[in-house]
């Protein structure tokens, strides 16, 4: 059995151990989720009941990952030879360092945004949970200090929405994982539906960004075709009914494209009409996709565009742009060379089986302090991206 998707206490009703198992099970559950790189796997305890022998982590084999810098995205082959990309980003505030990881959750993504190398794909397939948190396991193996997690990856998580709130219950449980929800941030085109049923679930300190981009419903269509189904109306009502905490704001994505959303009239306009919403500005700018009919701003424009927001009144930040020339950066990543294995797109996983069992194409093993490895040790890497580097 995988307990990549699975919370403990799933893990438990699953195989009813004896009150007097409960703390071995517990053992290997956390050891199987926190193995380190070169750890051999965790012995299963002698008195352990049959059915425990076959508990184990199926997390995918990274094939290739690419550095810039600290920045590093790896990549995972899933077991019907698609690809997972991530992110590992390096943090540093008031002399501490962390990393973030930024997760995909779809291969490709069927929202279109003209600006993001992962539209290009189209929707390949939804990730299951357990193919997310083994982004995040993997992760883990391989660096160190990785404290934040992001949905910022690959894909719109709130269209595979089941499957990502399972990841982040895996993520957040207390006997497995243990990530605290206020490390995990959730990055959305901001569908009312989802974002309802967020609120529903009542996780108040999970973090939510909205990829909004726009400071209008014209623009917006523009260049978010899909999202653009519902207005920017819609999507305010939806986060004004949002129960945020007291301290806590909506970061609001907006990727500068130049000649598009960067002029003045659109930073007031923006400020206007997120005026009901507590929301920060995260201006991000434009990282060119490939065959790309725009360029990247210049920095002057970014700064200018970021003192209009502020002289509208706009509490505003901006996003450093890491990663761009590994195709890592915001809105970079995504392989094009799997268009061609498009399909119709399960929700569930397409197959369970051991890699051994499949026609994947052999991979050496890939190990981060290995030059060949981080820089591609192979084909060439390129990596998807939608909503760009985590904030937290
Ligand atoms: S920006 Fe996000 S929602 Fe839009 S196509 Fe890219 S991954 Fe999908």
């Amino acid at each position: 059995m995988d307990v990549l998707g699975l919370t403990f206490a799933e893990l438990r009703g699953a195989l009813q151990p004896a009150r007097h198992q409960m703390r071995a099970l517990r053992l290997t559950y956390q050891r199987l989720l926190d193995r380190r790189e070169g750890c051999d796997p965790p012995p299963t305890p002698i008195a352990s009941p049959e059915a425990w022998r076959g508990l184990r982590a199926d997390v995918l084999p990274v094939v290739r990952s690419v550095g810039e810098g600290d920045t590093t995205k790896f990549i995972q082959q899933t077991h019907d030879a698609l690809e997972t990309e991530s992110v590992v980003v390096p943090m540093r505030r008031r002399g501490r360092a962390w990393k973030t990881l930024c997760v995909s959750s779809q291969i490709g993504c069927a929202r279109g945004c003209l600006f993001c190398e992962t539209a290009q794909l189209g929707l390949l397939r939804n990730l299951t949970a357990g193919e997310i948190v083994g982004q995040v396991v993997a992760g883990r193996r391989y660096f160190r200090d990785v404290r934040n997690v992001v949905f910022m990856g690959m894909g719109e998580p709130l269209d595979n929405l089941e499957a990502v709130l399972q990841a982040v219950r895996v993520l957040t449980d207390p006997a497995g994982l243990s990530f605290s929800m206020a490390r995990i941030a959730l990055s959305t085109v901001g569908r009312a539906t989802g974002i309802r049923r967020l609120a529903e679930l009542g996780w108040r300190r999970l973090n939510v960004a909205i990829s909004l981009n726009a400071p209008n419903d014209e623009i917006r269509t523009r260049i978010m075709p899909t999202a653009a189904r519902e207005s920017m109306l819609e999507l305010r009502d939806a986060l004004r009914a949002y129960p945020l905490r007291r301290c806590q704001f909506f970061m609001i994505e907006y990727v500068l494209i130049p000649g598009v959303n960067d002029a003045r009239e659109h930073a007031f306009e923006l400020t206007e009409y997120l005026r009901p919403v507590k929301g920060v500005v995260n201006v991000i700018p434009y990282n060119p996709r490939r065959d790309s009919p725009w360029p990247a701003p210049t920095e002057e424009s970014v700064v200018r565009f970021l003192g209009w927001l502020q002289e509208a009144g706009q509490i505003c930040k901006r996003r450093l742009t890491k990663g761009r020339d590994l195709m890592a950066a915001c809105g970079q990543l995504g392989n094009r060379d799997l268009t061609g294995t498009r399909r119709s797109h399960p929700t569930q996983p397409t197959t369970t089986q051991p890699p051994s069992a499949l026609s994947v194409p052999s991979v050496p093993p890939w190990s981060p302090s290995s030059p060949a490895a981080r820089f591609g040790g192979g084909a060439a890497p390129r990596w998807h991206g939608e909503h760009g580097e985590p904030a937290m």
